[in-house]
């Protein structure tokens, strides 16, 4: 199969090439397109076959649920069952990084749901994937547009490496400013509960609704995510990740890189721009400066990218304390990483 890409400038939407990729959904084919958080991989959510798509494009265990994306919120009424004025509450944060899970309307196909009985919502902000939904005029179910495990795309090259010859459309928008996948909020039970930690942190969604749960698996690795995607192996670069907090880290990192190094081994760098001057010789990354973790997640993944493309053995990197966005950066570094990740 042949990929076309359609360059979408987001400040002066080509509304030809919308209905063009619109097309392609309403036949129930796939398109990737930008959001602000990642590049999702799109099928029309309504219709079964074309979601089961997106599993064999992705390679993507059938058991792990899709996000349905909508561009107004009274899209919402068909697809759920209930909505409460406490729910109404999180409406104020979208359109934005935010996916909500409700107990699903009989309309949802079951390729969505994987066979459950709750379904995620999301209504994003960027206009070009605004533009997308509203042309198809249909929710479109979309998880983030690469192979599954491999680093999320954070922009239309990224997905062209995963998805070339496998998809027929990638709207290519630009960069996705956010970097990492939307916060992931469970309301189907009796307390709202962070199944996956994102742009939208746990100290900033307990100011809205003050009963706020984090998920027992972001509190305790050892307990079972509830949300299915989370339990597995995911983001990872070709390269092994290793990934390093606390004290003299970049002293730290430079001799482990030394070591490597004398072993023949090509090394990686990631760090922050506080500390990138000690790492001349190496292959290196910046992160960003250390007190700017939007800079951090907008970077992540497309720095995890790079470096398999510069064809390194070995990413060392510094990673961050586990609050606030450091605590939805530490989430996705530490699967990137098989949670080789040290406290020195
Ligand atoms: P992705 O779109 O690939 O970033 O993944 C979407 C995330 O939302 C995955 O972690 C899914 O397991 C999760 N998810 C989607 N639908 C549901 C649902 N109904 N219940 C729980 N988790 C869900
Ligand atoms: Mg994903």
């Amino acid at each position: 199969m042949k990929t076309e890409i359609l360059k979408i400038n987001r400040d002066n939407i080509n509304i030809d090439f919308i209905k063009k990729a619109a097309s392609f959904i309403k036949n129930g084919d796939l398109v990737a397109f930008p959001t602000e958080t990642v590049y999702g991989l799109g099928a029309d959510g309504l219709n079964d076959e074309a979601c089961r798509k997106i599993f064999k494009a992705k390679g993507r265990p059938s058991d792990n649920p899709l996000i349905l994306h909508i561009s107004h919120i009274s899209m919402l009424d068909n697809l759920v069952e209930e909505i409460t004025d406490k729910h109404r509450k999180l409406f104020d944060l979208w359109p934005g990084p935010m996916t909500l899970i409700f107990k699903k309307s009989d309309l949802i196909p079951d390729a969505v749901t994987a066979g459950g009985d709750t379904v995620a919502i999301r209504f994003p902000s960027d206009k070009v994937a605004l533009a997308l939904i509203s042309q198809a005029n249909t929710p479109i179910a979309a998880p983030s547009a690469n192979i599954s495990g491999r680093p999320s795309p954070t922009k239309a090259s990224d997905v062209y490496q995963d998805m070339d010859g496998i998809i027929p459309v990638i709207i290519d928008g630009g960069e996705s400013n956010i970097g990492i996948e939307s916060t992931v909020i469970d309301l189907s039970g009796d307390e709202p509960t962070i199944l996956r930690p994102g742009f939208y942190t746990y100290e900033f969604l307990k100011e809205i609704l003050d009963d706020m749960k984090l998920d027992d698996s972001l509190v305790d690795s050892t307990k079972i995510p509830k949300s299915p995607g989370q339990k597995y192996k995911h983001y990872a670069p070709k390269a092994k990740l290793r990934v390093f907090i606390g004290e003299n880290v970049p002293a730290y990192i430079l001799k482990l890189a030394d070591k490597y190094k004398e072993e023949g081994k090509k090394v990686g760098i990631l760090v922050f721009d506080e500390d990138k001057d000690k790492f001349a010789s190496y292959p290196y990354l910046s992160l960003g400066s250390r007190n700017d973790l939007s800079t951090m997640s907008h970077v992540l993944f497309s720095s995890l990218r790079e470096m398999d493309r510069l064809g390194v053995d070995i990413i060392l990197a510094e990673g961050v304390r586990e609050n606030h966005l450091g605590k939805s950066i530490m989430n996705r570094m530490k699967k990137a990483a098989a949670n080789d990740v040290n406290y020195l």
